[in-house]
């Protein structure tokens, strides 16, 4: 277990002024007042603090974060006051605690809407201190490190929610070693059999692997020492996760173990010793064309800088190989927390430049109406790999990976990306939605006709491009679905020989509004053009008495009423639509989409939307200008009927083992047929009422995976 003296000893190591006292304090009332709470291992709470003040030392951070860390869960958590830790510890202190409280219970595994407003309030706080971020991450770091206490299900989520929010944050803060740390503590909770096996196939090679690591190691470093370089070379395992991803990938067996290891060369002296060594590996072993990436001269946005290259070794194999200066590997290992070091504040500058990202974020968050997209968008930022854009001054411009010139002219400026009208990329024209790569100069030409178009959202990568886009294409949708809206209720009303320019003219209306919506007299027409609200409706409460139509109809009416409240009471449709949870939806007979399924929506007249699967062909002849954005909401338990066919050969109990691998999956069967061919196959077709489209796949794989099964298909009309 680790102690305070511990923490004390190693702050002392880097920080001989420390205030020692102040740290002491700190840990007699976190004790204090954390005492009798117990962590889930049993151990006594006060363990949690004194392991992430540890981390926090190891990153060799400033006192004021080292107390904040002892004190990170006291308000939360105890009857401890801010106002006492402001009284007890000074304001910089308070600040940081306020900021990790305020942020301590956001959880990201709710409903989406809820879960961007969460990240949100998570961002802003962390954006006032970077030291904020750096304490809820070592938190995290030792949340982690203990999840193994955790009931399984449980652990899974917070697993995952690492690997979607905590991962990428330190990537993008550039703390290496956090990040893998946290990728490989998520992995290990989320793939405890891949992880079993790897190690059990792993330990069969060790000592062939070592042999081999010193093999190359030692080739590096007799041509570094010929060379009169002077460095450290290091061969090591790449982590779980990428060797799996990897794996999953080209389809490669742990045979292969070259496979997974990644050799580093740390130099002494500066850029120059680092080329020099790049160029002693490339003239002792062939480099792979297309492999070398110079980090260096173009470093990540996050600062990292290396070169990476991977080259042909001694046995034929490919070898990775990264570059680097002692400053460049502190630098990637430590990323921001370099610039915080104790009273390093001189590096605030620094800092400020590598923080811009999360301000620039949390501005465009502003131009967002909805908050669900955030999530989208954010992710992209967080995650994706970059590539590196000229401007025709030459100055770059990082963008993520499968970027277009569109998200470049974004990139420069809202108004260039809005106007955009064509680009030339490195002199010649190009289609906007190609994709750039690293090294292109574009040129964007723009015209004040231009306006941002939906399909734009089809090739657009970077969050910037995304929610612009979207923001300009909802106006113009509402604005037509308000004309829509208009048209249909004109048209309804004249039936029944009322005027609606008549009804606009005096506050007959006023009633009908106040019902149905929030806002005015347009905002009905919109809901009526969204399908919201049916024109009918506004027709029976205008004029009562005008509206009553024949009896059968009255019936009719009322079923399909009933039917879709009967369908609401079993929990909704299951869809939002435009952001919006509550409207009238239809599923296409055509395609029978399925949760998980990719979908549009297609707004009928007064009738709702109906939903298709994208890939639907009925979809794909659909007005365009009618088609709107739709969503599968996430926590929804509605079954769908679709269907499956399964070739298989004609064997006797074929058919009762696939039924048996649906049944396992928990499928309801619907019906199911069954035709033999001359040719000894056999088709089973099955209609089955299913949740969603994971389930599904999982289950068509294990069907797959049955003997004497040719083929399993979902059958779309
Ligand atoms: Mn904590």
């Amino acid at each position: 277990m680790l102690r305070f003296n511990d923490i004390a000893d190693r702050v002392l190591e880097y920080d001989s002024e420390c205030d020692l006292e102040l740290l002491q304090r700190a840990y007699v009332f976190t004790a204090k007042v954390h005492e009798g709470q117990e962590r889930l291992s049993g151990e006594p709470y006060l363990i949690h603090p004194l392991e992430v003040a540890g981390i926090l030392v190891d990153m060799r951070l400033d006192e004021v974060t080292i107390v904040a860390g002892l004190l990170h869960d006291t308000v939360e958590d105890t009857l401890a006051s801010l106002e006492e830790i402001e009284r007890l510890f000074g304001d910089e202190v308070a600040f940081l605690v306020e900021g990790l409280t305020k942020i301590s219970k956001v959880q990201f595994r709710s409903a989406r809407a809820r879960q961007a407003e969460n990240f949100r309030k998570m961002l802003v706080a962390m954006s006032k201190d970077i030291r904020i971020l750096l304490i809820k991450l070592a938190d995290r770091i030792h949340n982690m490190r203990t999840l193994h206490f955790m009931p399984r299900a449980k652990a899974q989520v917070i697993a995952q929610e690492t690997l979607e929010i905590y991962v990428p944050l330190a990537h993008r803060l550039g703390i290496d070693w956090m990040k893998r740390e946290l990728a490989d503590l998520a992995f290990r909770t989320l793939h405890p059999d891949v992880v079993v096996e790897f190690e059990r196939m792993l330990r069969g090679r060790s000592d062939e692997r070592e042999r081999y690591i010193e093999e190359v190691k030692g080739i590096m470093a007799r041509a570094l020492e010929e060379a009169d370089l002077s460095g450290v070379v290091s061969g090591r395992l790449k982590d779980m996760a990428s060797i799996h991803a990897k794996m999953a990938d080209q389809g490669l067996s742990l045979d292969q173990i070259y496979d997974v290891i990644a050799f580093r060369i740390v130099l002494d002296g500066g850029t120059e010793q680092v080329y020099a060594a790049l160029g002693l590996v490339h003239s002792t072993w062939p480099p792979v064309p297309g492999r070398f990436k110079d980090y260096v001269a173009l470093p990540k946005a996050n600062g990292y800088k290396a070169l990476h290259t991977t080259v042909i070794g001694p046995y034929g194999e490919r070898i990775e190989v990264q570059l680097r200066t002692e400053e460049m590997h502190l630098h990637a290992e430590m990323g921001i927390a370099a610039h915080w070091r104790y009273k390093g504040h001189g590096g605030r500058e620094q800092d400020d430049e590598n923080f811009n990202w999360l301000r620039q974020l949390l501005e465009r968050q502003q131009e967002l109406d909805d908050p669900h997209e955030f999530l989208d968008t954010v992710k992209v930022d967080l995650f994706a790999d970059e590539v590196f854009i000229f401007t025709p001054n030459g100055d770059v411009i990082n963008l993520p990976r499968g970027s277009t010139a569109l998200d470049f002219a974004y990139a420069i400026h809202s108004e260039v990306g809005d106007h955009c009208s064509g680009a030339k990329v490195s002199g010649t024209m190009r289609p906007l939605s190609r994709e750039l790569e690293s090294g292109d100069t574009v040129e964007v030409m723009t015209n004040p006709n231009q306006s941002p178009k939906k399909d734009w959202l089809e090739f657009v990568v970077s969050g910037k491009a995304k929610s612009r886009i979207r923001h300009a294409v909802r106006l113009a949708e509402n604005e037509r679905s308000r004309e829509l809206g208009r048209g249909i209720l004109e048209r309804e009303l004249r039936k029944s020989g009322v005027s609606l320019a008549r009804v606009l003219e005096t506050d007959e209306m006023e009633p009908v509004v106040a019902r149905y919506v929030k806002g005015g007299v347009e905002d009905l027409f919109a809901a009526v053009g969204y399908g919201r609200v049916s024109a009918r409706a506004v027709l029976e409460m205008l004029r009562p008495d005008l509206s009553t139509p024949p009896v059968e109809e009255v019936t009719k009416g009322r079923k399909l009423r009933d039917l879709f409240r009967r369908e609401r009471k079993t929990g909704g449709s299951g869809i939002r639509v435009d952001g919006h949870g509550d409207v009238l939806v239809r599923f296409g007979q055509c395609c029978s989409p399925l949760p998980g399924d990719e979908i549009i929506g297609f707004v009928t007249r007064g009738r709702g939307v109906t939903i298709h699967s994208r890939e639907c062909r009925v979809a794909f002849e659909l007005d365009k200008e009618r088609c709107i954005d739709v969503e599968w909401e996430e926590a929804s338990d509605i079954k769908r009927r679709i269907r499956i066919k399964v070739t298989s050969r004609d064997a006797p109990g074929l058919l009762a083992k696939v039924t048996k691998t649906i049944s396992a999956a928990g499928i309801n069967i619907g019906s199911a047929r069954i035709d033999t061919h001359d040719d000894t196959t056999a088709t089973q077709t099955f209609d089955l009422w299913v949740g969603d489209v994971a389930t599904l796949r999982e289950m068509m794989k294990d069907i797959q995976k049955v003997k004497g099964v040719l083929v399993v298909e979902r059958v779309r009309s």
